[in-house]
């Protein structure tokens, strides 16, 4: 089998998930955008995804989403960054990304503003319990300030929020949570109608509690080298 024909036929599995999942919550599988997750895979890959339809792709790691997204920069395809971000590297990031998912304090607004280039910014909320070693992400009750942050600075878009299930524990209560946490945040920002959730393993529970995003790896390209 090509690697082609593996990432089409990986591509058919998870589409007929993500509408399964939709059907099964009554919701119009229109509204789940497929970001696909290419981070360790090369920019053949990408060239491949976009042949088949693919419009969103999703890199964790500055370096690697730099380099690829030059490689791709004739393609017409949507780059998420979805990784941890340092300050310092954050306006080297916007220079290639449209949409950045990880935006979990306040430190990143200002250099992820740049001039002409108007970025959809998710802020990445926490469903760890606090003070867990490597959390990733804003503790619920610092999103008000951060979202008020993210709106009142040119040019950035503020979309929504981005979550990670938490490790080890069943991902239904936290997207269940993590949509009350959306509700909340929509209060003040009705445009704010994006919720990135759900990943290969998770993603019916994701669709179920209203992700309108989901990031998919290893079910569309296989597993990732274990050297992570
Ligand atoms: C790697 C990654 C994914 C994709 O994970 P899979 O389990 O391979 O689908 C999704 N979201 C984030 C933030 C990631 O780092």
């Amino acid at each position: 089998m090509s690697r082609r024909d593996e990432i089409a036929a990986n591509l058919a599995v998870v589409k007929d998930r993500i509408a399964a999942a939709c059907a099964d919550a009554g919701r119009d599988p229109g509204e789940v955008r497929l970001v696909v997750v290419t981070k360790y895979f090369p920019a053949s890959d990408v060239r491949l995804l976009a042949d088949l339809g693919v419009t969103d792709v999703g890199e964790n790691r500055h370096q690697e989403a730099e380099a690829k997204a030059a490689e791709c920069a004739d393609l017409d395809l949507t780059w998420h960054f979805i990784g941890g971000l340092q300050s310092n590297k954050a306006a080297a990031v916007a220079a290639y990304a449209d949409v950045v998912e990880s935006v979990d304090r306040a430190k990143l607004v200002a250099p992820l503003a740049r001039p002409g280039r108007p970025i959809d910014v998710l802020l990445q909320v926490s469903l760890d319990p606090p003070g867990r070693e490597g959390r990733a992400g804003a503790d619920p009750a610092d999103l008000a300030a951060l979202a008020a942050k993210v709106a009142e600075t040119e040019p950035l878009q503020m979309r929504g929020l981005m979550a990670v299930a938490p490790l080890g524990a069943d991902p239904a209560p936290a997207f269940e949570r993590l949509a009350a946490i959306h509700r909340d945040l929509l209060v003040d920002h009705p445009g704010a109608t994006w919720l990135s959730a759900g990943m290969s393993g998770d993603l019916e529970h994701a669709v179920r509690h209203g992700a309108t995003h989901v990031r998919i790896g290893s079910a569309v390209l296989g597993s990732r080298p274990s050297v992570q």
